[in-house]
């Protein structure tokens, strides 16, 4: 019986595009972690879904493994990519309808791995599968991941490690790199067929467009300030948001130094690499642009066949993103705040909040949740009186529209989650998950899927961590 239902449209697509790679059989595939509510979301039978399987050592029926190919600026630079780990066993479409890339990620060397093993280790899978869960919960559009599975072989970074195989689901895996390697190798087919490909899987109705092309670029746009806005509002730093890292489904991907912030700090970094700050906290959301006008220029040889128009459209295109960014990070902070309407005054008041938070260390999200329950912010005494100018501005705020503060405080308990997947229990159930204990794991998942609804047993994962529990730096651990 198929357990995957595969149609795997990139595999028709110009062969530049890809390269077709099985996955390296691993010695002994265990499964470590598995998603039985997404195999059930897929309409997949979690019984059906083995080590052997997962691992890829054994390919699913109507699977046609391949390494996509794409390029990237990372960390500014141009350069030429591909799935150097990774393969797509094919894209599968659920009982309803909607079609998903499966990729196993760890599978193995690929045409595109340069001087790298192909392989992944366990403590970094498990923290993509824990985050991007704990993302999914939050409503946030993202990659996920299916299972984790052990490989039974050592990989070997700074010290040998357990190595493992994730499992990931997306809309799909193409990214602003994806447009930008089709239009460094010149090829108008494969810029044609990626256009069409990403039309019909991502925004359907740009193919009725006057240019599709500049519709598809203004769907993206949308999608990419709805999301580094929710990221936001959230205190989330992706920490590598190269232009292989960005889609065009509008979904977070690639898990590697990210992380929650805990106390305020606009100008937070976690990525051990990013030494000049490049995709700080505050930063997103010109980097979105920045990738964003990338891919505008991948595209002008389809917008239109002058290039003087096309530069034209594009950047009257892209030249848009501050603002739609701004409506979306004021929607998302309003929402934040229990405000119904929208006011003139409503940036102001968020900065107020920021300031307050930065000059006095709060917590990011103990503070918004403190906001929504009417509880004591979560700082020193001393330094409550560093809020009042923001209180008495947000409670004439809610005053003025004529919203029943408690009405609003209902509204943000449903806007502002109580747990977050905070880095240093992250670390701390990677730890006991290398050393065999898969305990912590489990727990702190079970945590991070109700962050709204936190029941009684949750409180230790609503605290922040003590001073010598605290995160400072994140790796790739490529
Ligand atoms: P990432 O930092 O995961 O976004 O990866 C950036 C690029 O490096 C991608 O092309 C990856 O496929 C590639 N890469 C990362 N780790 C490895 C590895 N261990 N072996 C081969 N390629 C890798
Ligand atoms: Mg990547």
């Amino acid at each position: 019986m198929a357990v995957f239902r595969f149609d795997t449209s990139y595999a028709r697509l110009p062969g530049v595009l890809f390269a077709r790679q099985p996955p390296e059989p691993v010695r002994a595939p265990r499964i470590v972690a598995l998603n039985a509510p997404l195999a059930a979301e897929l309409g997949l039978e979690a019984e059906a879904l083995d080590a052997g399987l997962l691992a890829g050592n054994r390919l699913p029926e109507g699977a046609t493994p391949l390494a996509m190919a794409y390029a990237g600026h990372q960390f500014g630079h141009f350069t030429m990519l591909g799935d150097g780990r990774a393969v797509l066993l094919g894209e599968h479409l659920t009982p309803d309808g909607r079609r998903f890339d499966i990729q196993l990620k760890g599978s193995g060397r690929t045409p595109f791995s340069r001087m790298g093993d192909g392989r992944a280790a366990l403590g970094p899978m498990l923290r993509e599968y824990l985050v991007s869960e704990g993302m999914h919960a939050l409503g946030i559009p993202t990659t996920r991941s299916l299972a984790v599975v052990a490989t039974g072989e050592p990989v070997v970074r700074e010290t040998p490690l357990p190595g493992a195989v994730l499992v990931r689901v997306a809309a799909s895996h193409i990214r602003v790199g994806t447009f930008q390697f089709a239009a460094a190798k010149q090829d108008r087919a494969a810029l044609e067929a990626l256009l069409a490909h990403s039309i019909a899987r991502h925004a359907p109705a740009a193919a009725q467009a006057e240019r599709p092309a500049l519709a598809l670029l203004e769907a993206t746009m949308a999608k990419q300030a709805r999301l580094v806005a929710r990221w936001m509002g959230v205190g989330f730093i992706h920490g590598v948001m190269n232009t292989d890292n960005m889609t065009l489904s509008g979904e977070t991907i690639d898990y590697g130094p990210c992380a929650f912030m805990d106390a305020f700090d606009p100008a937070a970094v976690f990525s051990s690499i990013d030494r000049q700050g490049r995709y700080a906290y505050m930063n997103q959301p010109r980097i979105a642009h920045w990738n964003l006008v990338r891919l505008a220029e991948a595209m002008l040889p389809l917008i239109d066949p002058d290039e003087t128009v096309a530069i034209g459209l594009a950047n009257e295109a892209v030249q848009r993103f501050p603002a739609l960014f701004e409506a979306e990070w004021l929607g998302e902070f309003r929402a934040k705040l229990g405000l119904a309407t929208a006011g003139a005054e409503d940036r102001g008041l968020v900065e107020m909040l920021m300031k307050a938070m930065a000059d006095t260390g709060a917590d990011f999200t103990l503070a918004f949740r403190a906001l929504a329950e009417a509880a004591p912010l979560p700082v020193d005494p001393r330094d409550q009186p560093a809020f009042a100018p923001f209180m008495a501005a947000w409670e004439a705020r809610l005053a003025a529209e004529g919203t029943d503060p408690e009405a609003a405080r209902a509204r943000m308990r449903a806007a502002n989650p109580a747990i977050i997947p905070r880095n240093h229990q992250v670390e701390q159930a990677l730890a006991a998950a290398d050393a065999g204990d898969m305990a912590p794991f489990e727990r702190l998942l079970a945590a991070i899927r109700q962050p709204f609804a936190p029941e009684a047993g949750d409180a230790p994962y609503r605290a922040p961590p003590l001073p010598h529990e605290r995160v400072y730096a994140t790796f790739c651990g490529t």
